[in-house]
């Protein structure tokens, strides 16, 4: 398998995306290399079996692209944490707030069995604004949610402390400044 350093020179970063002054870190590239997402994979999906993972939950939409792999590969289920207004069920759902403005995520109630042991997957942490209120929707569901993995750290915003703080666990790839 690629090493993660190798991973790292498969990440595009594209200046002034999706506004002046952010560098946006695309993952496009890695995903479209075979070696890559396989290694990739196969990284996160150790982490999360090492984490006792009964079910594995991504955010989208990146989040599905590896936690959906992850899933296969272990052998258990994936939940998508979702936009609003995508799943055709009642929903259960969380408001977060963004630098401007709220979002929301929302996802099945029936998804998770109580206490089943919960692995988030998305493809990048920033703020961890995302990852956060996803937790809190995946414990409200009735999951044990301690761990938490990410391709992607962007240590100097801060998310991964802020999740470990909230008593989770954050295993990346690599990271950019
Ligand atoms: P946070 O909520 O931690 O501030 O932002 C993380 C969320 O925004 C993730 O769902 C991630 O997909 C997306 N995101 C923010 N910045 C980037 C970036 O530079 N590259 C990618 N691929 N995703 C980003």
């Amino acid at each position: 398998h690629l090493s993660r350093e190798d991973l790292k020179a498969l990440i595009r970063t594209v200046p002034d995306f999706p506004k002046p002054g952010i560098q946006f870190r695309d993952i496009t590239t890695l995903i479209g290399h075979h070696q890559g997402m396989a290694a990739s994979v196969h990284h996160l999906a150790e982490l999360a079996g090492a984490a006792g993972a009964e079910k594995i939950a991504g955010m989208e939409a990146r989040g599905f692209i590896f936690g959906a792999a992850v899933a296969v590969q272990l052998g258990i289920g994936f939940v998508p944490v979702r936009k609003p207004g995508k799943l055709p069920i009642d929903t259960i759902g969380i408001d977060y707030a963004l630098e401007y403005g709220t979002d929301r995520l929302e996802m099945d109630p029936g998804a998770i069995m109580p206490g089943q042991r919960v692995v988030m997957v998305d493809d990048l942490i920033a703020t961890g604004g995302t990852a956060l209120a996803s937790a809190e929707l995946l414990r409200q569901a009735g999951a044990v949610l301690e761990n938490a993995l990410f391709v992607i750290d962007l240590p100097d915003l801060g998310g991964a402390a802020r999740l470990r703080e909230a008593g989770i666990e954050v295993n990346t790839l690599m990271e950019f400044e």
